[in-house]
């Protein structure tokens, strides 16, 4: 459906019912936004405990199996504190990458009002997101668990409980690079553990019983092994895509339509769609 004769809407799954501004809800008011992002999503609040469970039990194992009951008093406080200190720093990448807003664009702002105010010229394409009734900046994408559009999203993470764009990839960088620095230390520490108690009595090398101490050391080893790779190739991915400035989704052969990208350089709404995205982040 046309709002007017000359502007043309293009919505990404060309149903015609979607493309009806007057359907659109007006956005609520700056008053009632609340400040506080956070995603209400049962799987990735239950993703999140988990990645500070796994981080607290790497921390108990290190601390109270390795460190604690060492005699080497130097290299129990200098690990120890290298450790101490990887950990709580992606403990906080981690929390500001799920409280951060990651560039949500105003939901419900597609509407015939704010449309009319943008006063388009004749042929100019804008994308309208049917399922938040948002005006799509270039590059932005719906994600169904976060339920807006976000501006250059990366993936949604379960992990931290949030999409990965635009203003949040910072810290979702930092925290895969500091999950891949703790494993690797843990993963040392563990080496030189099972040396010193092979070499030792296994009965003085920990304050558990060995087969506590062996059951717990190699659960850690399995944990820090899987999230070194995982994390050592999410960094990698990320920095690329820093690097080269795209993103996973663009990957996608679906990325024209679904980021709303312009395949020719020539089009004549990439202008519009530039300015789009600045009056969309202004508001
Ligand atoms: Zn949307
Ligand atoms: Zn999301």
């Amino acid at each position: 459906m046309m709002l007017t004769p000359v502007h043309r809407f293009r919505d990404i799954e060309r149903k015609p019912e979607y493309l009806q501004p007057e359907k659109c809800v007006p956005p609520p008011s700056r008053a009632s936004l609340g400040t506080m992002w956070f995603i209400r999503d049962g799987c990735g609040i239950a993703c999140a405990v988990v990645t500070w469970m796994l981080v607290f039990y790497a921390d108990f194992v290190v601390l109270l199996v390795m460190l604690v009951p060492s005699r080497d008093y130097v290299y129990s406080v200098i690990n120890g504190t290298l450790f101490n200190t990887l950990a709580f720093l992606a403990l906080a990448s981690h929390f500001r990458a799920m409280l951060t807003d990651p560039g949500a664009v105003p939901k419900g702002n597609a509407t015939k009002e704010f449309i009319e105010s943008l006063q388009l010229k004749p042929g100019q394409v804008v994308y309208k997101c049917p399922k938040c009734c948002s005006i799509k900046p270039d590059r932005a994408h719906h994600c169904s668990v976060c339920k807006r559009c976000i501006r250059k999203m990366d993936h949604h993470c379960p992990w931290v409980n949030n999409c990965v764009g635009e203003n949040n990839q910072k810290y979702f960088v930092l925290f895969t690079m500091y999950i891949a620095l703790i494993s690797l230390h843990a993963l040392i520490m563990v080496g030189f553990h099972f040396l010193y108690c092979f070499e030792e009595d296994w009965t003085k090398c920990s304050s558990f019983s060995p087969p506590t101490t062996v059951i717990l050391l190699i659960l850690l080893c399995f944990e820090a092994l899987l999230f070194l790779i995982f994390t050592s190739v999410m960094f990698g991915t990320q920095v690329h895509s820093i690097c080269t400035d795209e993103t996973i989704l663009m990957l996608s052969p679906d990325c024209d339509e679904l980021c709303g990208r312009h395949t020719s350089a020539n089009s004549p709404t990439q202008t519009r769609l530039d300015f789009l995205k600045e009056r969309v982040a202004l508001s």
